[in-house]
């Protein structure tokens, strides 16, 4: 079964004053399966992070469907997005963690917004810990940890709503190779253990080859190739 489905979503951007809008993302369709991870690669200002987040509808996409896990979003009311935003976890490059709350705060905040009680928050919160190797810095604070401790916190905060999908806007982009290494690691962990279908961007080769099923590349806003990432990287 497809877990994602763009179906001729594409994005202009529109300034006030401007008759003309920035045609980000022309028309695309992408279609991820249950328990892929899929790997969109392009340059900087190719597309990719408009792409992405007209997944979870951050932007709103101009045409086009967006349909996660058998819903489609384009066309929900309010409430019902919101609803719907729990089976969709993001990672961000700069992490996107509140500065003021321990790390145990931080990945219990989108339950505490979704309001689940606190005993059920500490049963649920404890385990993601453990899961990202974070079990004793529960009380430190975001300050106190290294790039890649932070990336492990908003890991484990994008599933605390138990989602279906996890997004990666250049997760690892902020960090050094070895790092990133150990990053794509807990991914690759993730989505065996939790059967977590994975769409991730990135402008490394190297991430897509070390944990990608199959890659779209991304360019001028068009999705101009796709393939398994082994044929991919095969040289004709
Ligand atoms: P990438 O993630 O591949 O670097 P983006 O999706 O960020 O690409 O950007 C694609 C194009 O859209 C770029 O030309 C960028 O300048 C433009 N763009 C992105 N966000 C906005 C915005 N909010 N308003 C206007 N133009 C934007
Ligand atoms: P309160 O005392 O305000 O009712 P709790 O007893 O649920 O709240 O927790 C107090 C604080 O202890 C929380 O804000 C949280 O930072 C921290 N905390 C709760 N459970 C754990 C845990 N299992 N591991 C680490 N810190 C925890």
């Amino acid at each position: 079964a497809q877990m994602i489905r763009l179906q001729n979503v594409s994005k202009t951007y529109f300034t006030k004053g401007k008759r003309d809008g920035v045609e980000a993302l022309k028309p695309v369709d992408l279609h991820v399966p249950q328990g892929q991870i899929h790997g969109v690669i392009g340059l900087s200002g190719a597309g990719k992070s408009t792409l992405i987040r007209c997944v979870n509808l951050l932007e709103r996409p101009t045409t086009g469907t967006v349909t996660v896990d058998g819903q489609e979003l384009t066309g929900l009311s309010r409430d019902a997005l919101n609803q719907a935003r729990h089976r969709i976890g993001m990672i961000f490059q700069h992490f996107n963690l509140l500065t003021s709350r321990t790390v145990f705060d931080n990945v219990a905040l989108p339950l505490e917004l979704m309001g689940v009680k606190k005993a059920e928050i500490r049963e649920r919160v404890t385990p993601l810990l453990e899961l990202v190797g974070l079990a004793d810095k529960a009380s430190h604070y975001p300050a106190q940890l290294s790039g890649g401790q932070k990336q492990r916190v908003a890991i484990a905060r994008a599933l605390a709503s138990r989602p279906r999908v996890l997004l990666c806007d250049e997760a690892t982009s902020a960090l050094d190779p070895h790092t990133t290494g150990a990053i794509l690691e807990l991914l690759q962990d993730i989505n065996q253990k939790l059967g977590l279908t994975i769409l991730l961007i990135t402008h490394e080769m190297e991430v897509v080859k070390t944990i990608c099923h199959r890659v779209s590349l991304i360019s001028g806003g068009e999705l101009v190739e796709e393939a398994d990432v082994g044929d991919f990287f095969t040289a004709p």
